[in-house]
């Protein structure tokens, strides 16, 4: 019940895909109970236990995230594969730096941009050596430099799907930097064909902070884009209480839509020309503005209330030309 609930929040958010971790047989036969409950594919995440994944698989579960060389003899991965490819379900190879083979550690000394390509190759020979090609990959590590270096050399040697992302990226603050300097960078360069945030927080968080990433690249626009002024010496009103505020309260709509806070009348929605709506601060009054253009002079105290209206309007304008 917990998972789901964890689910439909995320779904609720935009979440297209979900993972969840397999660590016992309890795990992988709740998958059917869960599977009927939510709308978005889910991936059984399997460690070295054969019989989870072919568990997970049997009861549901759309994909699975393996490393075939911690999953034991080739024997097991046979069962797996054979199970995947009777239920077309897809796999994961996921490198992560904190569980890479031991060989590998040891013939490029320690966890590197190539350790984790080459465990990378490894893994996929391993599962086409059963001709299972079915698979897309993740090379994760916390470190973002040595992320991209080794989604650049992954991607220059195999066309498998990449799955992008650094992991154990840490909390919502320096983890979200983190993730949208590595997968920016990565998905800007035609690099990544799924991505995941991965935050110390609440996973509805990572889902808000990867649209951001997505929409920031003008890769994928959903939701309120936020354009606020950084303060100076001309502003009116309390112009981050507003913005604060309104990034919260906006956060239902799924339309995109560029709003501005901006602090004063004289620069605000000239800055802000890009905005398909916003406010300015004036004294005891305030200005809402459409595409750099006046709209209505509203009561200081009115004023994100008034835009909060304005806002809900076009917005619901709009669903109706739909
Ligand atoms: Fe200052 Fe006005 Fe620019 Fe805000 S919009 S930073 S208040 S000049």
């Amino acid at each position: 019940e917990k998972t789901v609930k964890q689910i439909k929040n995320l779904e609720k958010a935009g979440c297209e895909i979900v993972r969840v971790a397999v660590p016992n047989e309890e795990a992988a036969c709740a998958i059917r109970k869960i599977k009927k409950k939510i709308e978005i594919p889910l991936i059984a995440d399997i460690h070295f236990n054969y019989k989870l994944a072919i568990q997970s698989i049997e009861n549901g579960a759309d994909a699975v995230r393996i490393n075939p060389g911690n999953i034991g003899s080739e024997l097991r991965i046979k069962d797996i594969v054979n199970c995947a490819k009777h239920y077309n379900v897809s796999m994961r190879i996921g490198v992560n730096g904190g569980s890479l083979e031991k060989d590998m550690m040891l013939k490029f000394g320690g966890v590197t941009s190539d350790a984790l390509v080459e465990s990378a190759l490894k893994n996929i020979a391993i599962l086409e050596k059963f001709g299972f090609e079915n698979l897309k990959i993740s090379i994760k590590v916390s470190d973002v430099l040595m992320t991209i270096d080794a989604y650049r050399k992954l991607s220059k040697l195999t066309d498998y799907p990449l799955h992008v992302g650094v992991t154990e990226a840490g909390t919502v603050l320096s983890g979200s930097i983190k993730s949208a300097i590595g997968i920016g960078i990565l998905l800007n360069e035609g690099i990544g064909d799924t991505l995941r945030v991965s935050l110390t927080g609440d996973p509805v968080e990572e889902v808000i902070v990867a649209y951001k990433i997505l929409s920031f690249l003008n890769i994928r626009k959903r939701g309120v884009e936020l354009i606020s002024c950084p303060t100076c010496g001309r502003t009116d009103i309390n112009v981050v209480g507003i913005a604060e505020s309104l990034e919260k309260k906006l956060s239902y709509i799924e339309k995109p839509l560029k709003v501005a806070v901006m602090g004063c009348v004289v620069n605000g929605p000239g800055e802000a020309k890009e905005a398909d709506i916003g406010i300015a601060g004036g004294k005891g009054v305030g200005l809402i503005f459409k595409k750099g253009e006046v709209f209505k002079k509203i009561r200081e105290d009115l004023l994100e209330e008034s835009l909060i209206k304005e806002i809900e309007r076009m917005v619901n304008e709009e669903k109706i030309l739909e």
